[in-house]
């Protein structure tokens, strides 16, 4: 029939395009996962809109419109010359100015920092907000380093990237290893060397200086607002819930806090060198403590609550049972094996703050499974839809309240859920939330790249 002919172009169509794609990129294999990813589920658009195929959206939107790569040379405190290497993808501008955060962390490369870019183009669309897709940092290694050189590094970083960015151009902010000290000491920079306070330049600001109160928290909460929606489709909730969240960062401290509002029980979290478990519940203070104000490890929590457990190496934290699991720490942590023993601890929900924290692999157990998968580019947008509201607030030159941030975030992760429950709906995937995210996210930024004609 027609239908299956249309099905069989449009197969055909996206893996010649995906084939081109690996050969050019071959050596990035972050990236082709977050490729491979989203275009398998854009097959079903191609099949309804087949001139899509034609305008080459497939084509122009998985390569970046820019990459940057720069040296950053730096002095430590014994005086010593430092090099690393800075990063920025400004991926796709249709939307809105390129916007995504930096990364500091010794793993990264082109790979990393091209995946990140290319899951920001599609989360930043699933927000509805006016923001294009980039991502940018350095291999630089934040840990152990002093408040001096982190200065001097994050001065350096920026005195070369200052030249890519503007309020109205490109707007970083944090991610892994970049929080609110370096996001000051670069806006620092940035405001000396243009010669005045463009506060859009930059979002996760101090709230002295142009920062938006609940963008700490946005992320977190957003993962836990997303996965509020899906578990009320299934007429559960949080409450009385066990919960494991992997991570102790900014993402991780954020979700427990909200889970924990809501009556949930959450029993462990972690570090990249192990975990605890603390049956009583995490004591969320102490955790906030540890690592915000004294940049320690999650190890020392016991030596606060001797009733808590610390285990060696991350990994095995999916091997405690819980209702629902919130991955908050990186890229990959959860591969087949990790999904199969969370299924065998009755998990029932999955909620990805953290940026591709499963594998293909791990998904499709998942999906497989029936578990609720809220993924990452719909369940983490949080952090970046309250970006934005801080970019509107720099322009209006004013601050909204708590409360005011906080319910427009509500809004709008119910939003993104609904938008992406109905279009794997219209598509033909019902109750697939990746599919579904994929395509609503795509399908804003394809009609905005077809009206701006072929650029
Ligand atoms: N790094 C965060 C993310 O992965 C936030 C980006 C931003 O606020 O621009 O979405």
């Amino acid at each position: 029939t027609a239908v299956t002919e249309q099905q069989a172009t449009a197969k055909k169509y996206v893996q010649s395009v995906f084939e081109t794609i690996s050969k050019r990129n071959h050596h990035e294999p972050e990236f082709l996962q977050a490729v491979k990813e989203i275009v398998d589920s854009l097959i079903p658009v191609f099949e309804k809109q087949p001139q899509l195929m034609e305008l080459g959206i497939l084509e122009r939107i998985s390569e970046p419109e820019r990459v940057v790569y720069f040296r950053v040379p730096w002095v430590d405190d014994k005086g010593k010359v430092q090099v690393n290497r800075g990063y920025r993808v400004q991926f796709n501008s249709a939307l809105g100015p390129y916007k995504g955060g930096l990364r500091f962390h010794p793993s990264v490369n082109a790979s990393i920092i091209k995946f990140l870019g290319f899951e920001q183009i599609f989360k930043n669309s699933l927000t509805g907000q006016p923001i294009g897709g980039g991502k940018g940092g350095s291999d630089f290694d934040p840990k152990g380093k002093s408040d001096n050189e982190i200065m001097r590094f994050t001065q350096s970083f920026m005195t070369e990237l200052y030249k890519y960015l503007g309020p109205d151009v490109d707007v970083p902010a944090g991610d892994i290893g970049v929080g609110a000290r370096e996001i000051g000491f670069m806006f620092g920079q940035y405001k000396r060397i243009r010669g005045g306070h463009e506060a859009g330049v930059l979002t996760g600001k101090g709230l002295g200086y142009g920062g938006s109160l609940a963008r700490k928290e946005a992320t977190g909460y957003g993962t836990v607002y997303f996965v509020q929606e899906m578990l009320a489709s299934k007429g559960l909730s949080f409450n009385g819930s066990r919960v494991v969240v992997s991570g102790s960062g900014n993402v991780s401290i954020y979700a427990i806090e909200k889970a924990q509002q809501l009556g949930a029980h959450v029993v462990a979290c972690s570090d990249s060198n192990g975990y605890i478990i603390d049956e009583d519940g995490i004591k969320l203070d102490t955790v906030k403590r540890l690592k915000e104000e004294e940049r320690k490890r999650i190890s020392d929590y016991v030596l606060e609550h001797p009733n808590a457990v610390y285990v060696e190496g991350c990994q095995g934290i999916w091997s405690v049972a819980c209702d629902i699991a919130l991955p908050c720490a990186t890229q990959n942590e959860i591969d087949e094996n990790d999904a199969a023993k969370l299924i065998e601890g009755g998990v029932k929900a999955i909620g990805e703050g953290a940026n591709m924290p499963s594998t293909l692999e791990a998904i499709d157990v998942f999906l497989k499974n029936d578990v609720l998968f809220g993924p990452a580019k719909a369940a983490n947008a949080g952090g970046v839809a309250v970006s934005s509201l801080e970019m509107s607030q720099n322009s209006m030159r004013l601050s909204w309240t708590f409360e005011e941030v906080d319910a427009k975030l509500h809004i709008i992760m119910k939003n993104i859920y609904d938008n992406s429950v109905k279009a794997a709906e219209e598509f033909g995937y019902p109750g697939n939330l990746v599919v579904g995210a994929n395509i609503a996210g795509f399908m804003r930024v394809a009609n905005a790249m077809v009206s701006q004609g072929v650029v």
